[in-house]
């Protein structure tokens, strides 16, 4: 059992499922990702970091700051992209009119023997409804398929149900009036959308007890047999797994590998709990 663990991700629990090396690797035994050495791995990095700094840029926009002002702030090719991309979808612009808007809102509920954790980019309450919203820099658009079993379309969801009464005078959303929103800064035209239901809510929320438990008492933590996770995973030297980034040319891996190096906010707030 992982004594020092206390909380639980969509990051977390998503690494687990892919690969139990993984997440001990990174959760439990907490060991810096290896060096980065290779040019696209610097590359990879760079666009990362421009992805959190857009996050940044919008939030900025949420809490009112004029939009002309947050352009100058846009200051790479990349960024000045995202930024027109993100200013010209109706939708998305005029979010910021709306009076329940709650942006990087933090929810925790207890999951076993840990506490679930999650940052939202945004969650707005409009006509009786919640919308979650969430930004991807991703440079390729995943399936829908892909995004719908995610750990994170799973995880914001349910814990919205769970943890979010105070959102909504007090009583718990019905899995019915939730629905998240993926937008693609790359692919403004193309968002993702997740309706809910009580049925998908009760199965996410089985798992996700399932999963806890099973994290809480594991005693040894496989290696994947899905070798295609190692392609990108930046612990490839621990495992013997090849040193080299693999070239697997296919949305979904690169995506994920997108995934794996980011740092974000929400792993943040789990080491700080
Ligand atoms: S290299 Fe493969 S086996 Fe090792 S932690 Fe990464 S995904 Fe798991």
């Amino acid at each position: 059992m992982p004594s020092q663990l206390t909380t639980l991700s969509q990051s977390s629990l998503q690494d687990y499922v892919d690969c139990a090396r993984r997440f001990q690797l990174r959760y439990v035994d907490r060991l810096a990702y290896p060096a980065i050495e290779s040019e696209p791995a610097l590359e990879n990095e760079k666009h990362l970091q421009e992805g959190e700094y857009f996050h940044r840029l919008v939030q900025q926009y949420l809490i009112g700051i004029p939009a002309e002002q947050i352009a100058k702030l846009a200051n790479t090719v990349n960024l000045q992209r995202w930024w027109e991309n993100f200013i010209n979808s109706r939708d998305l612009a005029g979010l910021r009119n709306l009076p329940g808007l709650y942006a990087e809102a933090t929810l925790s509920a207890p999951l076993g023997n840990f506490r679930l954790l999650a940052k939202y980019d945004l969650i707005a309450i409009q006509d009786n409804r919640a919308i979650i919203h969430d930004w991807k820099t991703y440079r390729k658009r995943p399936r829908n398929e892909w995004l719908a079993v995610r750990m994170q379309t799973r995880v914001y969801r349910a814990l919205l149900v769970r943890a979010g009464a105070h959102l909504n005078g007090g009583k718990s959303f019905e899995p019915e009036q939730i629905e998240m929103d993926y937008w693609f800064s790359e692919y403004p035209d193309d968002p993702a959308r997740f309706t809910y239901t009580t049925v998908q809510y009760k199965r996410d929320w089985d798992t996700l007890v399932k999963l806890a438990d099973e994290i809480q008492n594991a005693s040894s933590y496989p290696l994947t047999d899905d070798r295609t996770k190692c392609s990108y995973c930046p612990y490839r030297s621990y495992c013997d797994r090849g040193v080299r980034a693999g070239d697997v040319e296919q949305a979904e891996a690169e995506t994920e590998a997108e995934e794996l190096f980011d740092v974000n906010f929400e792993q943040i707030g789990e080491i700080a709990f």
